[in-house]
């Protein structure tokens, strides 16, 4: 099977090897099996279901939640060959049925199809009428509420294992985490299915945030210093700022585009043109750039503003060095960035179940902790992906490569700590918080905790600078986050045995806090 398989990937494909685990996905698939694939973004995930597609009989349907990217996919395919058409809402009602009818006729190898479409039961009535080689479920983190882009349509896609038990399922996404997984594998029935779970380490890129000062002077130092003449992707979150940043480049002698989805659409794939087949170009952009773009020599890729969420940040720094030569991940970041994503968190969830809240609260905990860590930037990273950090430190980004300045924050984790364990581990960040400023707020005052020993003993740090022990300890394993128990709706911290040796004084904490998050002086010392 698998020179059949080797022989498509040729001649159809044009490549030689087969990357990862894709000749084994292929194989267990083309036999007829389920499975799950989580690999991450640019790893070749098309593959593994477009040539078991090919080589079983019948055709293959696959779901995928973006049209564009859709299109995009039966492009490629149709120009090598393959008989591949779409379905979507963009598709007139004749253009639809035409393609319909030449299902019927067994005349496609791959059907791309919406989810919502795949739902209609006028659909699912033709599926049962042809033959079918596989589903191949697209983003299938979709499926998850606990995920960072719940679909419900695809919360329906247990209708799969339920009418068509016999046909085999793949499931494919760049993001899971270990309940969204859980998830994918109860909605679609995967759990006696294999799961193929690929490294998440981009070994080759380097990575590095910094507390912004100046970024535009910084993001210039870092090009002329480390990548000049070479092509990269500046992120920022505004069409403003991409706009001024290009100029400013520009100004520079640094060849600048920009794009956002506010510009000409001609002026857009213009530029898109020009910085795919150019050389040394910059394209500075908002997140809407870089979906299905396929540049193997992006050299760095920059952030001036935080993304939304580690998912994006990863998606978005994946896109350099896709040929394996060293490429840059390189972000600066201030205050403003956290107060931006803590609002647009809490109003994008303010009318969703509390867990839900909670679980996107904790995402951009994850975040946050990934730039203000002391430790290897892939631990916060791969933990994020759930995968093993066994042969950390990396030596291959800022916390390993240079000497950062560090504040030892050991007495104010044990306040915290202190204070978590005075309340009875029944409570939230949010209200510890309150308790070490010696914040007499009404719920402070009803449970007595006005009256405690760690009321009001935690004046040096600010809010901030409190949310970022409190987010260590709990990165670090130190704190718990378990159900509250005192019924408000904030997860309650409880402490884990660890915790003992930071109280004791025996383990000692050191985290990259910056002036701004003290109240008052606080001792800066470097390791
Ligand atoms: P994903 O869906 O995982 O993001 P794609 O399937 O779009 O990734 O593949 C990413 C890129 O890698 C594409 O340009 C694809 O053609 C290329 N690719 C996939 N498999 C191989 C392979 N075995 N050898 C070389 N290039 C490959
Ligand atoms: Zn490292």
């Amino acid at each position: 099977m698998i020179s059949h398989a080797q022989t498509l990937l040729r001649e159809i494909f044009g490549y030689s090897e087969f990357r990862g685990q894709q000749a084994e996905i292929i194989t267990h698939v083309v036999n007829g099996d389920s499975c799950l694939v989580l690999m991450p973004t640019g790893g070749g995930k098309s593959l593994c279901y477009q040539i078991p597609a090919l080589l079983r009989k019948g055709t293959a349907i696959v779901i995928s939640p973006l049209i564009a990217l859709m299109e995009n996919q039966v492009a490629v395919l149709c120009r090598q060959g393959v008989r591949a058409v779409y379905l979507n809402s963009a598709l007139t009602p004749e253009a639809a049925a035409a393609v319909e009818r030449r299902m019927l006729a067994g005349e496609y190898d791959l059907v791309y199809v919406a989810p919502e479409r795949l739902l209609t039961v006028r659909f699912r009535a033709l599926l049962q009428r042809i033959p079918i080689a596989l589903f191949a479920i697209d983003e299938a983190h979709c499926v998850s509420q606990w995920g960072h882009d719940f679909r419900p349509e695809y919360g329906k896609l247990s209708i799969l294992p339920e009418k068509f038990p016999q046909i085999p399922r793949i499931a494919l996404t760049a993001s899971a985490d270990a309940r969204t997984r859980a998830d994918i594998l109860r909605c679609l029935d995967l759990h006696q299915a294999r799961s193929f779970i690929s490294s998440f380490d981009r070994p080759n890129l380097c990575y590095r945030i910094t507390a912004r000062s100046n970024s535009r002077i910084q993001l210039l130092n870092f090009i002329r210093s480390q990548h000049a003449g070479e092509a990269g992707i500046v992120y920022c979150q505004s069409r403003r700022k991409v706009e001024e940043t290009a100029a400013w480049l520009n100004s520079n002698h640094i060849p600048a585009l920009a794009y956002h989805a506010g510009m000409e659409t001609s002026i857009r794939t213009r530029h898109q043109k020009k910085f795919l087949q150019g050389h040394g170009i910059v394209m500075v952009a908002t997140s809407a750039f870089g979906l299905g773009i396929d540049k193997s020599d992006i050299r760095f890729v920059a952030h001036l503003d935080l993304p939304k969420s580690i998912e994006s940040y990863y998606q978005e720094t994946g896109r350099a060095g896709r040929d394996g030569l060293p490429a840059s991940a390189w972000m600066v970041y201030g205050p403003g960035d956290i107060i931006r994503l803590r609002s647009q968190t809490e109003s994008g969830t303010e009318r969703l179940p509390a867990p839900i809240r909670q679980a996107a609260a904790a995402r951009l905990d994850a975040l946050l902790v990934l730039c203000e860590t002391t430790v290897c930037r892939r631990k916060p990273l791969l933990d994020y992906f759930g995968e093993p950090t066994g042969s950390l430190p990396c030596g291959n980004c800022d916390a390993c490569l240079e000497t950062i300045p560090v504040q030892d924050v050991t007495i104010a984790a044990q306040k915290a700590l202190s204070c978590v364990y005075r309340t009875g581990q029944c409570f939230g960040m949010e209200y510890l918080i309150d308790i070490l400023s010696g914040k007499r707020t009404d719920r402070v005052r009803q449970w007595g905790h006005d009256c405690i020993s760690t009321f009001g003993i935690g004046h040096e740090l600010s809010t901030e600078g409190w949310r970022i022990v409190f987010r260590h300890l709990l990165a670090l394993d130190y704190l718990v986050a378990g159900e509250d128990r005192a019924g408000g709706e904030r997860i309650a911290l409880q402490l884990t045995s660890a915790a003992r040796s930071v109280l004791r004084g025996e383990t000692r904490i050191k985290l990259r806090l910056s002036h701004h998050h003290h109240s008052a002086p606080y001792q800066q010392i470097s390791t």
